[in-house]
This record gives C-alpha cells, sequence and structure tokens, in this order.
C-alpha cells in the first residue's frame, strides 16, 4: 500500500509502458517520486497538523479520518497521517483509500510487507491505537503463536553440548525432507540467530551465547530424520554454563509471515556488465551467515537513500549459465549473484550502481512463493521472461535440466524491446545448440529493422504459437515474470487458452 510497490513497476508513465498499442498510459503528477516524498519528509513540514505531538488514538477518532483531504490509517497499532502521502502512493490513491480510518494492517501486509512503511512514514505518525492493536508492532516481540492439536506436534526442540573447543547445538525439526535451503544461520559478535523454514512456518532459535565464538561455524543436516546441528568453534576454551540468555523471539515457531525480515550485511565483491544497462552483482555473504536462496525466490535488498531506508526486491541468479547438466551443479554457497537492470532515474538502482567494490548492502532472508515441487513433475516447461523478469527463469532453468529427469521439452519465450537487451544472449543460444530439450524463442518489441526474428507483445496469439503441450495430456508447467502488467495478461491468455490455475506460476513480490 504504501512505498513504491514493484507491482506499481514500470511506473504508470515511464517510458516503458508508453509503447504498445492499446496499453493505457496514466500520466502520473510531475514531482510525485519517491524522490519527491524523501524530500518532501526532510523539509520540516508539518505532515502530521500536530507539531511533532504524538497523541493515543481512540477507534472513533482513527474513523473520523476517512477522506482523501484528511486520512489517517492504522498499521500494527501505530497511526499515520497519509493525506500528505497521497499523491506519492504509486498505487494511487484510491488503493490507499481502502484502508482510510481502519486498522489497515492486513491489507498492508497482503500488498507488500517487506515495504519499510516506519522509515518512509516515520513524519507522518500521529501515535499510538489507544486500545490494544490487532498486530504486534514490526519488529518488536511477537505475540508467540500456541499452535493447537497436529501443529503443536511439528513444533522443533533443541538441545546443546561442548567440548573443550566447540559448541553443538542440535536442532529436532521433526520434518523429513530437511535441506540447507530450510536453515537460514547468522551470528554477529555474540548473538546467534537460527531459522529454521517448515512449509509455511518459521521456527527460531536467538540467543546472547554465553562466551564469544569465532566466525566461521559448520552447518551439518540429517536430511532424513529432519535433524541440524550447528557446531560453533569458541574462542576460548573455558566451560560454558549456559548456551546463552534467549532473546525476544527465541524457542517461538511461527507463520513465516509473521516474522520480520531479517537482514545481515553483504560485502560487493564483483560488477560486471550484462547488456549496456543491465550488471551482474557479486555479493559476498558473511562467514557467520548460513543461507543459500532457493529456485524461484527472491531476497530484498535494503539501502539508505537520503536518510530514508529503502528496499527492493531482487532475484539471485547464477554467475553464469551453467551448460553441462549431467551432474548437480555444485554452487558456491558464499556469494549471491544479481542480475540489476539500472534505470537512469530509477532511486534504488541508481544507489546500488554507485556502490563501490568493497562496499556493504543489507540482504534479507529469501522469500517467494514457488515451490521446486510443482517443476518436478512436468514434463513441459515454458518460461515467459519479459527483461529482467529473466532472473527467475535462471535458476529455474539450471533446476529443470539438471533434476527433472522426466521434463520432455524446456522452452524460454523471451521478450525484450530490442536486441540488444537480450540478456546473457550468447548463452542461452549455446545451451539450446547443447542440450535438446532446451528451446529458445526471442521476441522484440522494438526491433531494428535487420531484425529477422520474431516481433511483437506478449498476446494470445503468440501464446497459442509457442505454448503447446509436447503430447495431447502431458503435464505442463508454465512460469511467467515480467512488468505486472506483462505478467497479469499472460496469465489472462494462458487462462483463456485453458490452462488451468495449477499449471500457471507468476512471479509476484
Ligand atoms: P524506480 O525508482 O522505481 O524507477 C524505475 C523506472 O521507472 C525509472 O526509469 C524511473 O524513471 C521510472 N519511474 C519511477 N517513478 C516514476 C514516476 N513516478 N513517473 C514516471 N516514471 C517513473 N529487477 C532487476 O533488475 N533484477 C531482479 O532480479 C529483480 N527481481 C525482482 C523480484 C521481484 C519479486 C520484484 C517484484 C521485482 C524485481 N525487480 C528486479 C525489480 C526491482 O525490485 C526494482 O523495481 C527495480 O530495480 C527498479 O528500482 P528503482 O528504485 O531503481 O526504480
Ligand atoms: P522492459 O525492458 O521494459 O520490457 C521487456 C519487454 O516487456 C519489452 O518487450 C516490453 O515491451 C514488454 N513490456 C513492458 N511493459 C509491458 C506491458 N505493460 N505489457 C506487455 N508487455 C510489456 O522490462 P524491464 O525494464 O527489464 O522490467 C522487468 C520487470 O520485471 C520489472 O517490472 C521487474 O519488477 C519485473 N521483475 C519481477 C520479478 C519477480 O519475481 N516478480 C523478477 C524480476 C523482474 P515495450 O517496452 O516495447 O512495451
Amino acid at each position: 500500500m504504501l512505498n513504491v510497490p514493484p507491482q506499481a513497476f514500470p511506473a504508470p508513465s515511464s517510458q516503458q509502458r508508453a509503447a504498445a498499442g492499446g496499453r493505457a498510459k496514466v500520466p502520473l503528477k510531475p514531482g510525485r517520486s519517491l524522490m519527491d516524498w524523501i524530500r518532501l519528509t526532510k523539509s520540516g513540514k508539518d505532515m502530521t497538523g500536530l507539531k511533532g505531538r504524538l497523541i493515543e488514538v481512540t477507534e472513533d477518532e482513527l474513523a473520523k479520518h476517512n477522506k482523501k483531504e484528511d486520512c489517517w490509517i492504522c498499521i500494527r497499532g501505530f497511526v499515520y497521517n497519509v493525506t500528505p502521502y497521497m499523491e506519492y502512493h504509486p498505487g494511487g490513491e484510491d488503493e490507499l483509500m481502502k484502508a482510510a480510518g481502519t486498522d489497515g494492517t492486513d491489507l498492508f501486509d497482503q500488498v507488500h510487507r517487506w515495504v519499510n512503511y516506519e522509515s518512509m512514514l516515520k513524519e507522518c505518525l500521529v501515535g499510538r491505537m489507544a486500545v490494544k492493536p490487532i498486530a504486534a508492532p514490526k519488529g518488536m516481540l511477537p505475540e508467540k503463536k500456541v499452535l493447537s492439536g497436529a501443529s503443536k506436534d511439528l513444533t522443533p526442540s533443541y538441545d546443546w553440548f561442548q567440548t573443550d573447543s566447540l559448541i553443538t547445538i542440535v536442532i529436532y525439526t521433526k520434518q523429513k525432507d530437511m535441506n540447507a535451503e530450510l536453515v537460514i544461520l547468522d551470528h554477529e559478535d555474540k548473538r546467534l540467530r537460527g531459522e529454521i523454514i517448515v512449509d509455511d512456518y518459521s521456527y527460531l532459535l536467538e540467543v546472547d551465547l554465553d562466551h564469544a565464538v569465532e566466525e566461521d561455524m559448520a552447518v551439518n543436516i540429517a536430511e532424513k530424520v529432519g535433524k541440524v546441528e550447528i557446531i560453533l568453534k569458541k574462542k576460548d576454551n573455558v566451560h560454558w554454563k549456559i548456551l546463552g540468555q534467549p532473546l525476544e523471539s527465541h524457542n517461538t515457531f511461527m507463520k513465516r509471515t509473521d516474522r520480520g525480515l531479517f537482514y545481515r550485511k553483504c560485502k560487493l565483491v564483483l560488477k560486471t556488465e550484462v547488456t549496456h544497462d543491465t550488471k551482474l552483482f557479486c555479493l559476498l555473504l558473511p562467514e557467520s551467515t548460513h543461507l543459500r536462496v532457493p529456485t524461484g525466490q527472491h531476497v530484498y535488498l535494503k539501502q539508505i537513500i537520503a536518510g530514508t531506508e529503502v528496499v527492493k526486491p531482487y532475484t539471485p541468479v547464477l554467475p553464469f549459465l551453467p551448460l553441462d547438466f549431467k551432474e548437480p551443479s555444485c554452487h558456491d554457497s558464499a556469494h549471491i549473484y544479481l542480475m540489476i537492470k539500472i534505470y537512469s532515474c530509477g532511486l534504488f538502482t541508481q544507489a546500488l550502481d554507485h556502490l563501490q567494490i568493497g562496499d556493504c548492502i543489507s540482504v534479507s532472508n529469501p522469500e517467494g512463493s514457488f515451490k521446486k515441487s510443482q517443476v518436478q513433475t512436468s514434463e513441459d516447461l515454458f518460461l515467459l521472461a519479459a527483461g529482467t523478469g529473466f532472473t527467475p527463469m535462471v535458476k529455474l532453468l539450471n533446476f529443470a535440466l539438471t533434476e527433472v529427469s522426466c521434463l520432455r521439452t524446456v522452452k524460454l519465450i523471451f521478450f525484450n524491446r530490442t536486441e540488444d537487451d537480450i540478456l546473457w544472449r550468447n548463452q542461452l543460444e549455446q545451451l539450446a545448440l547443447k542440450d535438446q530439450r532446451f528451446e529458445i524463442q526471442f521476441i522484440l518489441s522494438q526491433p531494428k529493422k535487420d531484425w529477422v526474428g520474431k516481433q511483437g507483445m506478449i498476446s494470445s496469439s503468440l501464446l497459442s504459437e509457442f505454448v503447446k503441450r509436447s503430447r495431447k495430456d502431458s503435464k505442463v508447467l508454465i512460469c511467467i515474470c515480467g512488468p505486472t502488467p506483462f505478467t497479469e495478461q499472460g496469465v489472462q491468455y494462458l487462462k483463456d487458452l485453458g490452462y488451468s490455475q495449477e499449471e500457471v506460476h507468476p512471479f509476484t513480490a
């Protein structure tokens, strides 16, 4: 609801929407970008009308402020006067008005839970709700969720023991198919945070360790029995009386979506050009972090821009497209590779492009709804990508061609404006030569005169031409990613062509 949601990207009046026939071009008021908003909030203007005073807001009072010219919204127990933000909200005033005078927490969480509204709207803070809020404030101690019945039995537990030099923490996840992607560990100074993903839930171990440990650690996972061992090296050869002091969320098991995003600082170690406007960024995870971004998931990057925390999602790729799919490739787990288009007026990507090698940036835990099992039983896989919508397809291609034995065809239909915009064209063409199951189709919307390939925009006729089952009743999965209207139109065309909801996976935030 607030900030610049990628759902609204490209911005309605950006050049990216201006091209094609029949597509709406909604004029935005000039001077209403996120940067303009940040400037306004720093101008010293009284944004709440309360001259900096914070008040307790009753439900009755909140309900009175339900008009465009006087609009208050409650998010996680805090009330904001969003009236001055109305024109800056990229999702539009109507979207914001849906929560006018009410508790908008659920609506906010549905649309973009990850947006750092506390930072974006801090000058608009009116105060707290006088009554007990429905949801706990983000970042504060969430109510411990007491799970009932069967789900309670799924709650992981932990134990620990020590030798002279090592501390071993054992987490019993009670999950049979535990793997490295489901274990996220960080420790900094003496603070240890271990998150275990169990379906849509997360178990958290969070302690201030009794004594200091070395930066590096080992993680052993007994996949079949669901046991996770974290081995820490003691800095000093002392006997620990306790593992450490439990922190706020220690030993809690709750819905993943109820946890705030956790960030660690990663170092930029390499930046290379992919095309005229797109770069590959290589980030080094700290030695004290254990994190693997699963196929089809994204992370959030966070930077302070003009004094405001700004967060945007990006989908990690591989350093290159592996061409030999005989063996599952052994991925380098210390680095995260991001393929990012730098927009000339883009707030976040401009700041990103100004990072120097050696600079650090905050990277969140992974998120996303894609599950590998969706592709594991497919015979035909179609990947519809537009521009950087190619990024989730990179790991997906690698996974599909390496590990899914029942796949007969994998086809990437890649929409770009011009030949110069095609990401990793050579690699894709080489892959198509190397692996008979893989086929690539480039489609350009604004080709130069000498382009002899396919031209056009996503349409029902293009999709019916290129998306075809290899056999009458073969099991198909179609993944789609690009600008939101591209993805939405694609999903609709596929539905009209008779593909079921289970057969289509749109990538969104
Ligand atoms: P913005 O400041 O949002 O602007 C982008 C462009 O729009 C600029 O050209 C700007 O001029 C124009 N613009 C902005 N505001 C206005 C306005 N009000 N009026 C007119 N024009 C305007 N991107 C990648 O490159 N790689 C990825 O791997 C990737 N993964 C993603 C994963 C997910 C799940 C999602 C949802 C998005 C992903 N994105 C990815 C997009 C990314 O999150 C950002 O949206 C993108 O980098 C642009 O950010 P920005 O702040 O630089 O641009
Ligand atoms: P782009 O270069 O602007 O566009 C790529 C192709 O898509 C062009 O042919 C373009 O045609 C077409 N296109 C653009 N807007 C369209 C629309 N509204 N309807 C139909 N076709 C459209 O793309 P980009 O700048 O790389 O942007 C990539 C997008 O993918 C971003 O919005 C990003 O947020 C999103 N993305 C999402 C995820 C995710 O997981 N959700 C991951 C990565 C990227 P014309 O420009 O000629 O019209």
